[in-house]
C-alpha cells in the first residue's frame, strides 16, 4: 500500500472522473484517478458534445452539427436548426482537455478489483482514501460496492461501424417497431460513423439482431461483415453521497435517458462532488440541481416511451413532420431545451 491514504482516490478516467480531479486541482488534496484502460478515450460513445459543455476559446470542438433527419416507423425528415446542436468533439479530444487542467495523479491499467472501507485494491497496488468517488462508469464496480441495482432505468445501445466520418445526424422513434427503442446514425467520434438501435431493458441477442437488420435496411448497406458494438447505459439515479463514498456519471445513474446524453451531467456531478469534498456549499446545490432535473428526465422519457399512453403518440405525430407549422415550434420548443437546458 502507498505509505499515505490519498485524501481522494477517484475510480475511472472518464468525463466525469477528470472533471472530479480537476476541480480539485489546487486545493493541496492528494488526488488519485485510477483507470482500468492503458489510455483515455476508449469508451464506446458518439464523442458528441452539446452546448451544455463549456470549453476554452479556439478550443477545437469538432464538426458542428445543424442538421438532423428525424425517421419514424413510416417517414423520413430533414430538420434544419439555427445553429449547432451538438459538435463531434471525440472521446479522446474532451478527455485528454479535461486531464490537462488537472494536478491529480492518474495510473493507467489499473483495474479497481477490490474495495473495502478504507482502501481500493488493483492488481498493481492497494490505495488508502479518505473520500472515494465511483466514476467507474455503467458497470460500476464502486455502486456494486454500495450494494446499487442498475435496473430503472438502464438499457443498452447496439450498432455497426463504418469506417468514415459521419455525414447524416440521424435519429429514428420507432413506436411501432420497437416501443421503447430508437434507431440512429451518428459520429463514433471524429473518423467513424455507427448505425444501430438502443432500446430500455438488458442486453438481448435477438434484439441486437433486429437492430443489425434495421440498420442494413434502413441504410441500405450490408451489415453482415461490419464490426459491431454493444454499450449499456445507467439513468438510474439513487442518490450521489453515500458516507464518504461518492457517485458522478454514470455510475450515479445520471444518464439523460430521453436523449442519452451523458457526458455534460457526468462533468457536472464530477464537479459538484469535487466541490462538495471542498467544503463549498455550491457543491451540494450542483448535485440537488441536477438530481431534481434527472427526475423529470425520467418522468418523462416513462411517458414517451410507454406506446399504452398518449404522450409515445403526441411524439410520433410530431416527428412524422416535424416541419409543420404548429409542430415545428413543439419541436424546437422541447429540442432545445433537452440541448440547452
Ligand atoms: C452508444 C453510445 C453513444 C453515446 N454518445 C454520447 C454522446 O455523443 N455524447 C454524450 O454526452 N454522451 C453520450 N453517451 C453517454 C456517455 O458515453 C456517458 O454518459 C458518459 O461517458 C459517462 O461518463 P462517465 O465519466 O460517468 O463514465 P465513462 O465515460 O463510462 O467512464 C468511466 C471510466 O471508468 C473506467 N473504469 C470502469 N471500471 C473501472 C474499474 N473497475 N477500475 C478503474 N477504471 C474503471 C472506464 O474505463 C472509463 O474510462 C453515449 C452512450 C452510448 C452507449
Amino acid at each position: 500500500m502507498d505509505s499515505e491514504p490519498y485524501d481522494v482516490v477517484i475510480v475511472g478516467a472518464g468525463p466525469g472522473g477528470l472533471s472530479c480531479a480537476r476541480h480539485l486541482s489546487g486545493s493541496g488534496l492528494r488526488v488519485l484517478v485510477l483507470e482500468k484502460n492503458d489510455r483515455l478515450g476508449r469508451k464506446i460513445c458518439s464523442g458528441e458534445i452539446s452546448s451544455k459543455v463549456k470549453t476554452p476559446p479556439g478550443f477545437d470542438r469538432g464538426h458542428p452539427w445543424t442538421e438532423i433527419h428525424v425517421g419514424t416507423d413510416t417517414t423520413k425528415t430533414v430538420v434544419r436548426l439555427s445553429r449547432p446542436f451538438l459538435h463531434t468533439v471525440g472521446r479522446s479530444e474532451i478527455e485528454n482537455h479535461f486531464k490537462s487542467y488537472s494536478d491529480a495523479t492518474v495510473k493507467f491499467s489499473e483495474p479497481v478489483t477490490k474495495i473495502s472501507p478504507a482502501y481500493v485494491e488493483t492488481p498493481k497496488g492497494r490505495y488508502g482514501y479518505r473520500h472515494l468517488v465511483g466514476a467507474d462508469g455503467s458497470f460500476s464496480s464502486v455502486r456494486a460496492h454500495l450494494g446499487l441495482p442498475s435496473e430503472n432505468i438502464s438499457g443498452w445501445a447496439f450498432h455497426c461501424i463504418l469506417d468514415k466520418p459521419c455525414t447524416e445526424f440521424q435519429m429514428h422513434w420507432l413506436p411501432k417497431t420497437l416501443p421503447g427503442s430508437y434507431g440512429y446514425m451518428m459520429s463514433k467520434n471524429r473518423d467513424k460513423t455507427m448505425v444501430g438501435m438502443a432500446w430500455r431493458g438488458e442486453f438481448d441477442h435477438k434484439l441486437a439482431a433486429q437492430a443489425r437488420a434495421w440498420a442494413g435496411k434502413t441504410f441500405g448497406i450490408d451489415t453482415s461483415r461490419l464490426k459491431t458494438e454493444a454499450m449499456r447505459g445507467n439513468a438510474d439515479y439513487r442518490g450521489w453521497e453515500f458516507g464518504n463514498v461518492y457517485l458522478v456519471g454514470d455510475a450515479g445513474g445520471f444518464l439523460n435517458p430521453l436523449t442519452t446524453e451523458g457526458m455534460a451531467y457526468a462533468m457536472m456531478s464530477g464537479e459538484g462532488v469535487a466541490k462538495h469534498i471542498l467544503g463549498k456549499p455550491e457543491g451540494r446545490a450542483i448535485m440537488k440541481r441536477m438530481a431534481d432535473a434527472h427526475i423529470w428526465q425520467v418522468r418523462l422519457f416513462n411517458l414517451f416511451t410507454n406506446p399504452r399512453l398518449p404522450f409515445c403518440w403526441m411524439l410520433n405525430w410530431v416527428l412524422e413532420n416535424p416541419n409543420g407549422k404548429v409542430r415545428r415550434k413543439l419541436f424546437d420548443w422541447v429540442f432545445w431545451n433537452l440541448i440547452d437546458g
